[in-house]
């Protein structure tokens, strides 16, 4: 049932839009959940999916994400609907990926993971097509469905007492003052508290609308589905162009590398490419077949860290966008939730906040 607590309007029903929206309407908040096309999102449908915190990241990023990844565990406790599998990874070596440093380092922060040898590799994966005498296992890293997550956040929330309106895309803000009170919708006006903006790539369009320049860059990725297949893979596996894992309804999804752009630029032969990678990297008794290709566009800020927060000098709104939304979507959801009804700031949170992108303070006056 809805709560007695602020009326909060969440912008987009993506990975992030979703997780924010449910647990501000699980501590009691009027929740509205706004949404252009349908649950699910444009970036989300299209990730890897893929629940890490471990590269040449900032010391307070990779705490953050790390969290993040225990925080999975919690909401599928609390949702255990949620197609979320925590079965780890294995890295074989790359170029660019010294394996001895990388689980060094890694470790010296806490984090779970070590070099196994060849032979553990085939126990992990013993479909594995690709020869190695060394590997890194990280056991706490996961996937989820994306799309299937939000959208059954989306619903979660709106069985705790959320209004869900779809087809509905945000043209801007209602004002008095320096408060955002609703949002523009057409000729239409929404009140509200509170509002937050998770928009994905089309939140800096939104916010520029009060005076804020948010620079975001979207890198492409290609990722190849093939048709469903018996289970052949156990956890995810990381090798050297190559970036696999098997859905939960079976599909073996494969992409590049961390960033993917060269085969985004002509998905038929990036797809092509992608399936002669599978087919030298995976062992399979059943046709592995290229069902589908599909480009999806990250929502990376200009530093390439999460951007979370309100919007110094305009009361009542927030944003919160990000690559990596899939691995920080319950730490995200969580944070953003309680610094909307309580203005407690995550500590987690405070390198990540609107402020570091303000080149001159906002005043009602400029909107
Ligand atoms: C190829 C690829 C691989 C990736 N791999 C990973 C990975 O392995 N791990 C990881 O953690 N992350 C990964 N990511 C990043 C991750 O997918 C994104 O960070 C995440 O999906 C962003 O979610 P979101 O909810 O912010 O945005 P979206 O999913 O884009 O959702 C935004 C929603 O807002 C709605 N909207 C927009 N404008 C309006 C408006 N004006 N009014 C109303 N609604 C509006 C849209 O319709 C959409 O539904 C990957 C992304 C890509 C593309």
């Amino acid at each position: 049932m809805a709560g007695k607590g602020p009326e909060v309007i969440v912008i987009g029903a993506g990975i992030i839009g979703a997780s924010i929206a449910w647990h501000l309407t699980r501590a009691g908040a009027r929740v509205t959940i706004l949404e252009a096309s349908k649950p699910g999102g444009v970036a989300t449908p299209n990730s890897f999916s893929w629940i890490n915190s471990n590269f040449h990241f900032p010391r307070e990023y990779f705490v953050l994400r790390h969290h993040s990844m225990e925080e999975w565990r919690r909401l599928s406790e609390a949702l255990p609907q949620l197609p979320v599998s925590l079965s780890g990874s294995i890295y074989l070596p790359a170029k660019g990926l010294e394996l001895n440093e990388f689980v060094a380092r890694n470790t010296a922060w806490g984090y779970r993971i070590e070099l196994i040898d060849a032979e553990r590799v085939k126990q992990r994966e013993p479909n594995l097509a690709l020869e190695t005498e060394v590997a890194a296992l990280a056991h706490d890293e996961g996937a989820v469905e994306a799309e299937q997550v939000a959208a059954l956040m989306t619903a979660a929330a709106v069985d705790e007492g959320a209004e869900l309106r779809i087809g509905i895309r945000v043209d801007g803000f209602a004002l008095e003052g320096e408060r955002v009170t609703g949002v523009c919708v057409g000729d239409e006006t929404l009140s509200a508290d509170e509002v937050v903006v998770a928009a994905g790539v089309a939140t800096p369009e939104l916010v520029r609308e009060v005076g804020y320049d948010l620079p975001l860059s979207m890198p492409p990725g290609l990722l190849a589905h093939t048709k469903p297949v018996s289970r052949i893979l156990n956890g995810l596996v990381l090798a050297e162009g190559l970036h696999m894992r098997q859905k939960a309804n079976g599909q073996i999804l494969a992409g590049s590398d961390f960033q993917g752009a060269e085969l985004a630029e002509d998905p038929e032969s990036g797809g092509e490419e992608l399936m002669r990678r599978l087919h030298a990297g995976l062992n399979s008794s059943e046709p592995l077949v290229l069902e589908r290709t599909s480009t999806g566009y990250r929502p990376t800020p200009a530093d390439g860290l999460p951007v979370v927060g309100r919007l110094p000098g305009v009361a009542g709104l927030g944003v919160a966008v990000m690559h990596s939304g899939v691995t920080l979507c319950p730490a995200v959801g969580a944070m953003v939730a309680d610094e909307v009804l309580t203005g407690h700031r995550h500590e987690l949170l405070a390198p990540f906040g609107t402020e570091r992108f303000l080149k001159a303070p906002i005043t009602a006056a400029r909107v």
